[in-house]
């Protein structure tokens, strides 16, 4: 595998491929991020991951230093996948060019838009600027972060004429991965692997029930956060397609977004 530091590096390296897989990443590879670079090995000749943790996208500064970091046992692990191409950037690199700023509009201002000021448009940011820099073929993104894949598909599918490829959650004891989970103690596991059991039996309730409309979330969030003593920042039926509200007319996904132990858990259902 070749690391990779630099844009100009990078350039060197890959400009002559044409079919190339990208997995953007912020690291703590776990087996979510490996579904995504084993559908990218079936797809593409070639598979380039990244690693960054992009300073643009945390809202707070404090979430940004406690965000887990381990270089060496991802590294690693990406030799032991055969990954062809790892590009650990600087910060300074990735945003030493001039590149279009992305504004949200005020239908996109819903569940994580709505909590984390300015998140988006970071993730949005550093996503332009690595496109532009690695121009793949192909890019793999997870459902997990489902608004985010949302949000990247409208924004940035067109401009870079690129396969965005939706790979479904990966999930351990009903829990999504996530490198956050890093964060967790053992008992917070235990409650987050109950809320998401839970949470996944809600849904199925859901479409056994003849009017979704009357189905009632705000009972189930105020039981769940008195249960388990956390604080639900949303939790919400959308549409799969279009992220509008009780929109019971295609197919639809229960969101949520939690805090426990001062950790912040997303996933859809
Ligand atoms: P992250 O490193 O958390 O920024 O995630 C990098 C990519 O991996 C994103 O496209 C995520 O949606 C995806 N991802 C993270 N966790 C999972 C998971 N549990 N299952 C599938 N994909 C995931």
């Amino acid at each position: 595998m070749k690391i990779i530091t630099s844009i100009f590096d990078l350039n060197k390296e890959i400009k002559n491929y044409k079919n190339i897989g990208f997995v953007p990443t912020m690291g703590g590879i776990h087996e979510g991020h490996k579904s995504l670079i084993k559908a990218s090995q079936n797809k593409n000749k070639k598979t380039i991951v990244s690693i960054f943790v992009n300073p643009t996208q945390f809202n707070k500064k404090n979430d940004f230093k406690k965000y887990p970091r381990n270089i060496q046992r991802d590294i690693a692990i990406l030799k032991k996948l055969k990954v062809e191409y790892l590009f650990t950037p600087s910060a300074k690199d990735i945003y030493q060019f001039k590149a279009k700023k992305f504004n949200l509009q005020k239908k996109d201002k819903i569940l994580c838009a709505k909590y984390r000021i300015g998140h988006f448009e970071g993730v949005l940011n550093v996503m332009n600027r690595l496109m532009t820099i690695i121009k793949s073929k192909d890019l793999y993104m997870g459902e997990k972060d489902y608004q985010q894949l949302n949000l990247v598909k409208r924004f940035l599918s067109k401009k870079f004429k690129v396969r965005i490829n939706s790979c479904p959650t990966i999930r351990i004891n009903n829990i999504a991965l996530s490198t956050r989970n890093k964060l967790l103690n053992k008992r917070s596991i235990k409650k987050a692997s109950e809320i998401a059991f839970f949470l996944k039996e809600i849904k199925h309730k859901s479409k056994l029930q003849a009017s979704k409309i009357a189905f009632n979330l705000q009972y189930y969030k105020e039981k769940l956060e008195k249960k388990y003593n956390i604080k639900i920042d949303y939790l919400e039926f959308r549409d799969e397609k279009n992220l509008k509200l009780n929109n019971f007319k295609s197919k639809y996904r229960l969101f949520v977004a939690y805090n426990i132990d001062n950790v912040r858990l997303i996933d859809n259902y």
